[in-house]
């Protein structure tokens, strides 16, 4: 929109002085390790409390010097976000829903006491960087550049307090595709023993402790031989919130598709939200509860859940192949990916690259 191009034109474009070399970027771009490799700069806006937001710049990639007191390294004052810039066939590139990113994230600021930077910087500050570093967006299919925006408690002191100093950055990552070797189902272990987020706490916000907190969790779930966890929600330990990374969905034998509802301590996925749209167009009828785990023990057993995947930005859908917790053990279906599963991964992901028409106006140019 005109508003997100006259902020793009605030930013001030200071190139790197060490670019690299062309054939160093193709080669990364050939084979990207997720996470390892990133663009030659980044966008950021600083926040002062008497000043608000600014200094708009797109500069070098590179290593931040903080001091040992900043405050973001002692009490995690931190949010940030997650979403993929896309090539279409034509050369143009594309990203999906970044609003939604841009007010998820000020939601999240404002759980974790930091200023809300305005909808149309976040999309502009992603569009500056990509328009930079437009040399890195990869090509081959299904890769994307994930583009990371965050915002962390710059300021050097060790009062327990909102900081008055803030940084907001984007950084861009070139990825592969998710499923190299196709789509392959994962197995979940249903945790009764630890919680990521609890009634009235960080849940819903997309902030660094609640990554923290599933760590541990995930490392016993992997020392089980499971793939992901699932948690449970921590006020009754009863009912099913979400994977550590992912919204979670059922499939049941009538065609219907239930996910849990946003109780507070659920992150609110913009994938979520748009495959619940998905089915929606395709009549299916969609539930957003409370899926109590005993319940869903019962209609795995009676064969009443026939499909079960998970869902966010980076492996888009991942169908569910196995679930499991401390009395029960079963598997979906045959196992193999289900069907609604894989077509509406399918329709998304068109929509995504500009295989087809993008009836819901969902894309913006970068
Ligand atoms: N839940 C959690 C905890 C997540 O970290 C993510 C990834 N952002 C999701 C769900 C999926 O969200 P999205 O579809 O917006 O990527």
């Amino acid at each position: 929109s005109a508003d997100i191009e006259g902020i793009v034109s605030l930013f001030d474009v200071t190139p790197t002085d060490t670019p690299t070399p062309d054939d160093e970027r193709v080669a990364k771009l050939a084979a990207p390790k997720f996470g390892t490799v990133f663009t030659d700069h980044m966008a950021r806006i600083s926040w002062r409390r008497e000043d608000g937001w600014i200094h708009r710049r797109i500069e070098k990639y590179g290593p931040l010097q903080l001091d040992p007191a900043t405050a973001v390294l002692h009490y995690a004052q931190e949010v940030f976000e997650g979403m993929k810039a896309y090539q279409h066939a034509d050369g143009t590139v594309w990203t999906f829903r970044p609003e939604q990113n841009a007010a998820r994230m000020a939601r999240s600021a404002h759980r974790l006491a930091l200023p809300a930077l305005p909808v149309d910087d976040f999309v502009a500050a992603c569009a500056a960087l990509v328009r930079t570093d437009r040399a890195w967006v990869p090509a081959t299919p299904d890769s994307s550049l994930y583009l990371r925006p965050f915002m962390f408690a710059s300021e050097p002191f060790l009062g327990v307090r909102p900081a008055d100093e803030v940084e907001f950055l984007v950084i861009a990552s070139p990825a592969g595709a998710y499923f190299s070797g196709g789509v392959k189902p994962v197995s979940i272990w249903v945790d009764a023993e630890y919680h990521r987020a609890g009634p009235g706490g960080t849940g819903s916000a997309k902030c660094g402790g609640n990554y923290a907190a599933s760590l541990l969790p995930q490392q016993e779930a992997a020392a089980k031989g499971f793939d992901q966890v699932c948690f449970l929600d921590g006020g009754t330990n009863t009912t099913l919130e979400e994977l550590g990374g992912m919204n979670v969905f059922l499939v049941m034998d009538d065609g219907s598709v239930h996910t849990p509802e946003l109780t507070g301590s659920i992150l609110e996925g913009v994938t979520r939200s748009s495959i619940l749209r998905l089915a929606q167009d395709r009549g299916r009828d969609v539930v957003e509860r409370r899926i109590p785990l005993t319940e869903l023990i019962e209609d795995l057993r009676s064969g009443r859940v026939a499909e079960v995947f998970a869902c966010g930005t980076a492996a888009v859908i991942t169908p569910v192949g196995r679930l499991a917790g401390e009395t029960f053990d079963a598997t979906i279906g045959t196992g193999e990916p289900g069907e609604l599963t894989m077509a509406i991964r399918e329709e998304l992901t068109a929509i995504q690259y500009g295989r087809t028409p993008d009836r819901h106006g969902w894309l913006r140019r970068l």
